[in-house]
């Protein structure tokens, strides 16, 4: 796993407008916490979404901004 510690920056509009449909866990249906991680050298949004509720990790994806 790609532990490079990015400095955490709001996402662009269009990216969480993408995401916000996807925000609730799959198993008990709690509110997922999302994280992203910017990477401006490479233009890839790193999106990890954990819920609070289940303590697991439910998805880690990358996005690449156009
Ligand atoms: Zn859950």
């Amino acid at each position: 796993m790609d532990t490079q510690d990015v400095a955490y920056q709001k996402p662009e509009s269009h990216i969480t407008d993408f995401i916000e449909e996807q925000n609730n866990c799959c198993i008990c249906g709690s509110q997922l916490e999302l994280r992203h991680q910017i990477n401006h050298y490479n233009l890839t949004v790193c999106e990890e979404a954990r819920c609070l509720a289940c303590g697991i990790r439910n998805r880690v994806r990358n996005y690449t901004v156009q």
